[in-house]
């Protein structure tokens, strides 16, 4: 049984363990090195993406992080955390830095203050129906390298045709909070992944 770990120095956390024990993988919360040394695929929350570069650094994570990133981990990068898997990000603050690994570049807060938080259904080919999806200050991806697969973008409205989705190999990003509503078919495509690893 694949254990999956969620970068538990700041967002929703216990959110992500719950959806992770529903598909039948064991999750476990990564603060420090020993513990990310220990898991075979991880996630990194939505939550505010200028604050987990910060603590990953000051808890000496943020290297342990690149390196197994980079080596092949199997990550799924929710909200601030498609940021912090993100190559390039416009609209970071002065010194922001990524883990990168997703060949893509993504806007922090794309969807502007008039729509700080949207709901929409979104298609994904992999699902038989719609997957609602919840956006709290979300990014958008703007640019998608060569291997990068769209997985979904928003089918409606002012933010029409927005990448919302995405997956770079092992490497898997969405916009909005798979773990908010009980949803669990996200995290079960990416245990999917973990297991195929
Ligand atoms: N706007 C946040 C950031 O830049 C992301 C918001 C979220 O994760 N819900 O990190």
């Amino acid at each position: 049984k694949p254990v999956i770990g969620v970068f538990a120095l700041q967002g929703n956390v216990r959110e992500h363990l719950a959806m992770l024990a529903q598909v039948g993988v064991e999750g476990r919360p990564v603060r420090r090195p020993s513990e990310l040394a220990e898991v075979d695929g991880l996630v990194l929350p939505g939550g505010e993406s200028t604050t987990m570069d910060k603590l990953a650094r000051s808890f000496e994570l943020f290297e342990p992080l690149q390196k197994r990133i980079a080596d092949g981990m199997p990550t799924f990068g929710t909200c601030a955390g498609m940021i912090m898997l993100a190559n390039e990000i416009t609209g970071g603050i002065e010194g922001q830095e990524t883990l990168g690994g997703l060949d893509v570049t993504v806007r922090r807060n794309a969807f502007g203050r008039q729509v700080d938080s949207f709901e929409a259904d979104l298609e994904f080919a992999a699902f038989d129906t719609a997957y609602h999806a919840v956006f709290i200050r979300a990014p958008w991806v703007e640019r998608v390298g060569r291997e990068v697969e769209v997985l979904s973008t928003v089918s409606s409205g002012p933010a029409e045709g927005r990448i919302v989705a995405v997956r770079h190999d092992r490497l898997l990003a969405t916009s909005f909070h798979p773990e908010m509503t009980g949803d669990a078919r996200l995290h079960g495509y990416f245990a999917d992944l973990v297991r195929d690893h």
